[in-house]
């Protein structure tokens, strides 16, 4: 007798967001409800041959308000069910989904399936919302097997919106208005949803045959990001840079990482560096990198001991600055590897 092809198992994360959000009908102001709510408004859901199953927190939350320790949650749920299911979709606000999708995908060291996120701009129980494509598009995407080998076409934690699939370290919410609200700057989709699915298969992480999943929940949350300005401050700065509970700075610098060449930025800089902290240099810029030694005002930088951030988002220094620092490595490993690429979210 032929057997019946065992069905996909996709587990649903809902952390809450817009998706599943309802308005509260005295304030006008909009709060989040039960997945089983949002499930009434897809009743689609019912016709996928997946097995869905679903963990949801309780309250479900506005993205506004996660922390490292949602993270770490986020992180041991699908660790726990990592070998049980095919993939994981993970329900999120807009917000801080970037941020969030980019912790991932440290934390979720060696990981073998796909972690796609995704929310969206409108309520599910509104007649226009993005809601129902983005949730069944990131289900299907999850599940999608590569006809090759038969596993998983995605290794990795992604961001599914407005029918783009995005490397989830290289995003970043880029409109608080449009339905495709996200772009990855520096990065190609990694696909392409219409009739079919146009996977970028050159851009897809493929795992070394030794890697193991082997999570780590541990985040080191000293971090600050500065951006600079004209007419930034010198005391602001300093007090910033001196404070002993920062280790690590995200410096959001101008174009190709260029600072403003004062004597008392660079005296700052450079006493942050020498005193053990790390200081990642970002472009402000939306796409490109940082390339110290093209401009005497970014070479000085890099003599100050300032590292590069290369063309990594904002939201991915930051928190690839906290997982490292959460690891119990010294200031050398951890500059080293703050311009490695440990999860696909920096060009060399
Ligand atoms: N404030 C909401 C959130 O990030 C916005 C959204 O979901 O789009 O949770």
């Amino acid at each position: 007798m032929e057997q019946k092809p065992t069905r996909r198992r996709v587990m649903l994360i809902y952390t809450g967001g817009t998706i599943g959000m309802m308005k509260n009908t005295q304030t006008g102001a909009l709060e989040p409800l039960d997945f089983e709510n949002l499930q009434h408004h897809v009743p689609e859901l019912g016709e996928l041959d997946y097995e869905l199953h679903v963990h949801q927190f309780r309250p479900p939350i506005d993205s506004a308000n996660i922390s490292p320790a949602h993270w770490a949650r986020l992180a041991d749920i699908i660790s726990e069910n990592h070998d049980k299911e095919d993939g994981f979709v993970i329900l999120h606000g807009t917000d801080t989904m970037a941020y969030t999708a980019s912790a991932l995908s440290f934390m979720l060291e060696g990981l073998d399936k796909p972690v796609v996120l995704t929310g969206s701009q409108l309520p599910i129980g509104v007649l226009r919302t993005d809601g129902k494509e983005n949730l069944i598009g990131a289900i299907e995407l999850a599940a999608a097997q590569d006809p090759t080998d038969g596993g998983p076409m995605a290794r990795e934690v992604c961001v599914y919106f407005g029918s783009t699939l995005l490397r989830g370290n290289r995003s970043t919410k880029a409109s608080a208005e449009r339905f495709d609200a996200f772009r990855s700057y520096n990065l190609p989709p990694l696909a392409t949803v219409g009739i079919n699915v146009d996977w970028n298969r050159r851009d897809l992480l493929r795992r070394g045959p030794k890697a193991t999943f082997a999570p780590r929940t541990k985040l080191d949350n000293s971090v600050i990001a500065i951006t600079l300005f004209p007419g930034i401050r010198p005391a602001i700065v300093e007090h910033v840079l001196g404070m002993p509970d920062v280790r690590g700075i995200v410096l959001r610098t101008y174009g190709s990482g260029n600072a403003p060449q004062q004597p008392w930025l660079l005296s700052a800089i450079e006493g942050a560096t020498q005193g053990g902290k790390v200081v990642v240099n970002v472009t402000q810029c939306d796409a490109g990198a940082v390339e110290m030694g093209l401009y005497a005002t970014g070479n000085q930088l890099l003599r100050a001991g300032v590292v590069s951030g290369g063309d990594m988002t904002v939201e991915c220094a930051v928190t690839k600055l906290m997982f490292l620092l959460g690891q119990g490595l010294t200031v050398d490993q951890v500059r080293k590897l703050m311009t490695t690429p440990l999860a696909g979210e920096v060009s060399l």
